[in-house]
């Protein structure tokens, strides 16, 4: 049964197939959440440094308008205070008379057009309008009784009455600056300077700038934008709701809640809210507010927050690229790495191999260097063996031939007995035929003594050429060998008179002339042997050329040779005749003498009888001449 590791059984098989993609998987959303967050840093960043940027310019901002509220503000304030120096009023106010009112009403008129103001009117204790600038408008104030406005309350009580609120008569709203006249010592009525701030707003127009003016109630009297006037800046209770509603300050005004569709909290006075704008669609905005100064109001400033949304998003994708880049460039360092340390590892493989090569190649070298030297005393050692061996060769060959010598000393004694005898008798016959006067006879005699000392001189000259030592080097002739041979063994083909068969043409052999005589008495000897007892003798002498080489074949027609003799012809002392007659050298000798030479020696048993001893040495041509 198969048994697989734990690990590997509780793995998935998709994940056990694809690890490395599931591992390039996770890595590229690893690198995209990487790119997100540089993104989402990027953006928080810029938007925290747009937002710094933003409230530190709109700080100036907020303070040059506040400024500018307040100087508008100002303007007017001391003009209220004014008209008590002017007698016409106090004049009226303590002796109303028609006279008196219309002489103030002309005077009112005539400052209000001077100073810009709205309306210009005097009250007196009850509140009731007794003189005004707009006396001859249809919406004058005249004989209108003010009592309830807050200004009035305030003016009579010695304190300087500031209000903003909407005229009850002209629907106009105007910010009312109210001032308690003295006259003897006490407050004798109330001079109220009604002036337009809308220039504030009309500046805020052309300036591009949003903002707005909340009085002590909350409630947005002056905006940038028309559709936030009279707008709740924060909600109001039901009580003040009614107080207001009663006082008719802002007219039947609904005083709706200005609600941000989104708030947050940014720090003091500082927040980022989403508001409507003018066109109607939702805007972010920074809200910055400050009080006013000599005053319950507030200055409120919107910055639009999309140019730097736009540029903190720009910062946001600029540093996701940046992180891309830089991710890619970790990729690609990465890669490098790989690559590098793939060819080290490459480069450190292929020297372990050089060297592991080297050192093989060094041991290879060592042994064959060890062999060759074996080889070398091998070489040594064999050419010692093969010079002794010469020697003994040689020393062989000799007494090869003194064997033969000693096998044909009888027939040799022979040889020389008979011409001796002869000599003897031819001597003691020519001198009797001396003695006789025969001459003639004599001579014939002596010239018989003479071919017969000649014959006997060559039986000893051959004798020592055949015992002469010899070398492998050298050239014969085929006939010549062939004639010595049988001039040696002449004395034997005497006696066994066998029928001889020469059968070749002259050939030039590569072989020491007296070798192949040698060779040659060997052979013709050993069938001369195996003629002896034989009826029918017969001796064939037949070569002929094959190739590079001269194949002589000695054959006779003896008995032949027995099966188990065979295997044992070539070896040395090896003989089957009987006593003295046999050496056992002349096969082995006559072999090695072959092989000297180049050739071989070897043996046919023919079919019809007898034996074939087949000598094969090579021709003598241009190349290959030999010189003793
Ligand atoms: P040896 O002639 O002294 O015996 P050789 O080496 O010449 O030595 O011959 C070895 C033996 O080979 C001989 O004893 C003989 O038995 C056998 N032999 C050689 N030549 C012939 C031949 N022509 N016919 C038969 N036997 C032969």
């Amino acid at each position: 049964m198969q048994c697989l590791s734990p690990s590997v059984r509780a793995l998935p098989p998709a994940l056990m197939v694809k690890p490395r993609l599931f591992r390039q998987l996770l890595l590229t959303l690893l690198a995209l959440l990487l790119i997100g967050t540089c993104g989402y840093a990027g953006y928080r960043l810029s938007e925290a440094s747009g937002i710094q940027t933003l409230t530190g310019n709109g700080e100036r901002q907020l303070e040059l308008n506040a400024r500018a509220v307040e100087s508008e503000i100002n303007r007017y304030t001391y003009l209220p205070s004014l008209l008590e120096l002017e007698s016409a009023v106090s004049r009226l106010l303590l002796t109303p008379a028609s006279q008196h009112r219309q002489r103030l009403n002309d005077y009112l008129e005539g400052l209000n057009r001077r100073s810009g103001s709205l309306a210009t009117y005097v009250l007196d204790l009850d509140g009731r309008v007794v003189a005004s600038s707009n006396w001859n408008q249809a919406d004058s104030y005249l004989g209108e009784d003010l009592s309830f406005r807050a200004y009035f309350q305030d003016a009579v009580r010695g304190r300087p009455g500031r209000f903003y609120g909407i005229g009850s008569t002209t629907g106009e709203p105007g910010y009312y600056l109210a001032h308690g006249l003295r006259g003897n010592g006490r407050v004798i009525g109330v001079a109220v300077v009604k002036v337009r701030l809308d220039a504030l707003e009309k500046r805020w127009a052309d300036a591009r700038v949003e903002a707005y003016v909340s009085d002590e109630n909350g409630i947005i009297i002056l905006a940038s934008d028309p559709a936030r006037r009279l707008k709740a800046v924060h909600p109001l209770d039901d009580a003040t709701r009614e107080r207001l509603a009663r006082s008719l300050q802002y007219h039947w005004a609904a005083l709706e809640e200005l609600q941000p569709l989104a708030r947050r909290e940014l720090g003091h006075g500082l927040e980022e809210v989403r508001l409507l704008a003018a066109d109607g669609q939702p805007r972010d905005y920074l809200r910055q507010s400050r009080p006013l100064a000599d005053s319950p109001w507030h200055l409120t400033l919107l910055t639009p927050l999309a140019e730097q949304r736009r540029a903190a998003s720009s910062h946001a994708m600029l540093a996701a690229v940046a992180c891309a880049l830089l991710l890619l460039l970790a990729l690609a360092l990465n890669q490098r790495r790989k690559v590098i340390a793939t060819r080290l590892a490459a480069r450190e493989a292929l020297e372990r191999a050089n060297s592991e090569l080297e050192r093989k190649i060094a041991e290879r070298t060592a042994d064959l260097q060890a062999s060759n030297t074996r080889l070398q005393d091998e070489v040594r050692e064999r050419q010692q063996t093969e010079a002794t061996l010469r020697q003994a060769q040689d020393g062989l060959v000799q007494a090869g031939k003194l064997a033969v010598i000693g096998q044909m000393s009888t027939s040799i004694a022979h040889e020389l007995n008979q011409p001796l005898a002869a000599l003897r008798t031819l001597s003691a016959n020519a001198a009797r035929f001396l003695e006789r006067g025969a001459l003639d006879t004599a001579g014939s005699n002596l010239q018989a003594i003479g071919e017969l000392v000649d014959r006997m001189g060559r039986i000893t000259a051959s004798l020592r050429a055949f015992a002469r030592r010899s070398d492998d080097r050298g050239q014969a002739s085929l006939e010549q060998a062939v004639d010595a041979a049988l001039f040696l063994l002449h004395s034997r083909i005497e006696q066994e008179r066998p029928s001889l068969q020469r059968q070749f043409a002259e050939a030039r052999l590569a072989i020491d002339q007296t070798r192949l005589e040698q060779i040659l008495v060997n052979l013709i000897s050993n069938a001369l042997d195996a003629l002896r007892e034989q009826p029918r003798r017969e001796l064939w002498l037949s070569g002929a050329v094959e190739g590079d080489s001269y194949q002589l074949e000695v054959r006779d027609s003896g008995a032949g040779i027995a099966p188990d003799v065979r295997a044992h012809l070539f070896e040395p002392f090896f003989t089957t005749k009987p006593g003295e007659k046999g050496l056992g050298l002349g096969l082995t000798l006559s072999a090695s003498l072959a092989a000297a030479a180049g050739g071989s020696l070897a043996v046919r048993h023919p079919e019809e009888g007898g034996s074939a001893f087949i000598l094969s040495l090579p021709t003598l041509r241009e190349g290959n001449h030999r010189h003793d």
